[in-house]
């Protein structure tokens, strides 16, 4: 779509001064989300969007192009910190990061909301309880069509709903995997997923784990919550839109207007409230950038944390080898492994989550391992069962997010990696005992930040966090973050159905919120303050 709406060009004085109610930055998970929750108000909504609609080809399904030659991954570059340049791989295209996402919907556990001794330090917990957010987890499972069943997991918490549809089925070789693991008096479940895998596996034998969604069967931001959102004529989506900064009024305590660069043009987009939903490291980026005249800090960040306590889990790819058998599934992410995940089982800590990833190919191998040859990593691969370990990152102010220029430095330092090397160690004895006599193992390095979190976190005051409970900044009334920045903690579990709850809880908030304040003039009063 490539005409605004949601404003009107009235002169061309005005040809770069567009409105809307309420402009969303991102079509993401939560951008999408949220948009979906309120477009049934009738306020006008524009969403802008960095990126394109994402267009079936080839490459879709070409493990080659995907992995190895990194087909769909932008061309910006940003600085680890060690100065270093490194292409990341994160995706800017209608329906952001959901459009490459292994589809798994976990709740995170209800004591990840309270705070928890790792070995490598204090989760503080959540201003929130699981209990608030369980509604919204329902809804949200509703919305992106979850796949799942209760009872199996011991760590699953609460369901005042179960989920819509019965799990994606094990393909038999993973039933008998989860048989010899269920032998060794462990629990293995099915895995809660966004997938219509019937629809996905028509368009191509493929896994779905890192492979784009060219609306063939993922549920993700763009299929769920976006398609649904756009059937209202009250909001529109514009591509191409970056936005690359915020500007305040002049009084300096609401933001006034986006600057969007469409096509090479920049235009000032003004709304009565603004989402910021572009994800966590460009959500904080863009803050950092939109400096108030009399600051140098950034925008909404009264508290100096934007940019601050950046999380990604700490991940390991591990190969279960049994040369005897092969392992002929074709997407096999379908089971989860949580008996480590509260404590070590030993009276220890905890040590995080387990589950199956992607059916790993030879060509997905070599674009990590380029100095082996082809022939002998595809034979890995046929017979490896390929596992994802994840275990918690901890907040920490010095890990972050900053900006330098139009450069995005990413300073990650990781936290909890003791935790992570015995969940390592632990899942090489229980695959052993599975029958799997060679494991190998490789973590996933920091050009992958697919579970960025954490950059503009939630919490109750507006001197040590970024955002209310409802997803507002502290500092300014009509601006809202509703993304992975506001998570106050990893956890360990895949974060993309929290993202999609809070969304969802904090449209409600706001909606109750502009009713209690108006008339019956929703749309008119959507900026109406605290
Ligand atoms: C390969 C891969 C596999 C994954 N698998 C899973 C999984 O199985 N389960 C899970 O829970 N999570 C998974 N994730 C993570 C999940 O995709 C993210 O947690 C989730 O998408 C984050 O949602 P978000 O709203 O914070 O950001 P995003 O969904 O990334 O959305 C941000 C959006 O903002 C846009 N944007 C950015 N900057 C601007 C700007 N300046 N102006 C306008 N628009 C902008 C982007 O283009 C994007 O569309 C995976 C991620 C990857 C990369």
């Amino acid at each position: 779509m490539s005409s605004i709406n949601a404003g009107r060009r009235t002169s061309s004085r005005r040809r770069n001064m567009q409105s809307a109610d309420v402009i969303i930055i991102g079509s993401g998970i939560g951008g999408a989300s949220i948009a979906s929750a309120l477009a049934p108000s009738g306020a006008k909504i524009l969403i802008l969007e960095r990126g394109g609609r994402l267009v079936d080809s080839a490459e879709a399904r070409d493990d080659r192009a995907i992995f190895q030659r990194g087909h769909f991954r932008s061309s910006e570059t940003w600085i680890d910190n060690e100065g270093r340049r490194f292409r990341p791989g994160n995706f800017y295209n209608v329906g952001g990061n959901s459009k490459f996402y292994g589809a798994v919907m976990y709740r995170y556990r209800s004591e990840d909301f309270e705070p928890r001794e790792h070995e490598g330090g204090l989760a503080p917990g959540w201003p929130i309880a699981y209990a608030d957010l369980e509604s919204w987890y329902c809804k949200a499972e509703r919305l992106y069509q979850v796949r799942g069943s209760v009872g199996k997991d011991p760590t699953e918490p609460l369901h005042s709903e179960g989920y819509p549809h019965p799990p994606v089925p094990n393909e038999p070789a993973i039933a008998r995997v989860a048989e010899r693991l269920a032998a060794q008096g462990l629990h293995p479940a099915s895995l809660p997923l966004a997938i219509d895998h019937v629809k996905w596996l028509d368009r191509a034998k493929t896994p779905w784990d890192g492979f784009p969604d060219t609306r063939a069967g993922k549920i993700d931001a763009e299929t769920g919550p976006l398609a649904e959102a756009l059937q209202h004529s009250n909001v529109t989506l514009l591509e191409n839109a970056h936005v690359v900064r915020l500007e305040l009024d002049a009084a300096g305590k609401r933001v006034a207007y986006a600057v969007v660069r469409v096509r090479d043009e920049e235009q000032r987009i003004y709304a009565k409230t603004v989402i910021l939903s572009a994800g966590a490291i460009n959500s904080a980026a863009l803050l950092l950038r939109s400096t108030p005249a009399t600051k140098s800090s950034g925008m909404a960040n009264r508290s100096g944390q934007v940019g601050r306590n950046f999380m990604n889990h700490n991940c390991t790819a591990m190969l279960a080898i049994d040369p005897r058998h092969p392992n002929d599934s074709i997407y096999q992410k379908t089971l989860g492994l949580n008996d480590f995940y509260l404590s070590d089982g030993a009276g220890g800590g905890p040590l995080g989550n387990v589950q199956l990833l992607g059916k790993i190919s030879g060509p997905i191998l070599k674009a990590n391992l380029p100095a082996i040859p082809e022939f002998a990593l595809r034979a890995i691969a046929r017979h490896s069962v390929d596992w994802y370990l994840m275990s918690e990152d901890l907040p920490r102010p010095e890990s972050r997010v900053v900006v330098d220029g139009t450069d995005i430095k990413l300073d990650w330092q990781r936290s909890n990696i003791e935790a992570h090397a015995r969940l390592c160690t632990k899942m090489r004895t229980v695959l052993r005992a599975a029958g799997f006599p060679i494991v190998l193992a490789k973590a996933f390095d920091k050009r992958a930040p697919s579970h960025q979190c954490g950059t503009a976190v939630m919490g109750v005051s507006g001197s040590n966090s970024v955002v209310d409970i409802w997803c507002r900044s502290h500092d300014h009334d009509n601006l809202y973050i509703v993304d992975a920045s506001v998570l106050p903690t990893s956890a360990a579990v895949n974060p993309a159905l929290t993202i999609a709850a809070l969304a969802l809880r904090a449209a409600d908030h706001m909606l109750r919120s502009v009713s209690s304040n108006a008339t019956n003039d929703v749309a008119s009063t959507f900026g109406a303050t605290r």
